[in-house]
């Protein structure tokens, strides 16, 4: 007798099908055709003792960008970090470095958005001069070179200053961690920055790819 095991499915082995993969599913999700793989019983069973995640998704914690609708994905397909205004810190840069060699995951999107809170904290924080009490000022402090960097650029525009913060958050995952920058350096994982448009639920590579 035979014994099918269901087995998960090949894991995506290049940053490039990786970033495919992300990118078609949100073509699904804007076009309202989602498919809404890998969340069957079979699945979840046959994922017990083993993940393949092919893309790390660091984005902001807003409630808008839960990952795996947006980019019509299920269980097991993608390891995710979320902290508010994708602020990074060490457990930030641990989990990522998990994902990358422990599982072998080929991509690391950054994912921003347009309006996003913790941006418009930082900037108002700086406009006013006045630092939110409690640990929302690590957050704010976190995102604030980000709006020096726009300010001195003469960036007043929210969404152009949350490009560029994640473009920075990009730039600080691969100087911060040596392991990502080795990844990076074999072939073996590209990090992207991507922001998504809440309202047309469109994500758009601003950086890396
Ligand atoms: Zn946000």
């Amino acid at each position: 007798m035979v014994v099918m095991i269901d087995l998960p499915a090949n894991p995506l082995t290049t940053p490039r099908e990786a970033l495919a993969e992300l990118c078609a599913g949100n073509d699904r999700f804007v076009a309202g055709t989602r498919i809404h793989p890998n969340q069957d019983a079979e699945h979840r069973a046959a994922l017990a003792s083993v993940q393949n995640p092919f893309a790390v998704v660091f984005g902001c914690s807003d409630s808008r960008l839960a990952a795996e609708i947006i980019f019509d994905r299920g269980l097991g397909d993608l390891f995710v970090v979320r902290t508010a205004g994708h602020t990074i810190g060490p457990e930030v840069l641990g989990s990522v470095e998990y994902a990358v060699s422990i599982l072998h995951t080929p991509l690391v999107v950054v994912l921003g958005h347009n309006s996003c809170g913790a941006v418009t904290a930082a900037r108002d924080a700086y406009l006013n001069d006045e630092p939110p009490s409690g640990y929302l000022r690590a957050v704010v402090d976190a995102i604030a070179p980000s709006v020096h960097l726009a300010m001195a650029d003469h960036v007043a525009d929210l969404d152009r200053m949350v490009t560029l913060h994640i473009e920075r958050t990009v730039d600080q995952l691969r100087s911060e961690s040596d392991t990502l920058a080795r990844a990076i350096a074999d072939g073996r994982c590209s990090v992207v920055g991507m922001f998504y448009e809440l309202s047309a639920g469109r994500v758009r590579i601003v950086t890396g790819g």
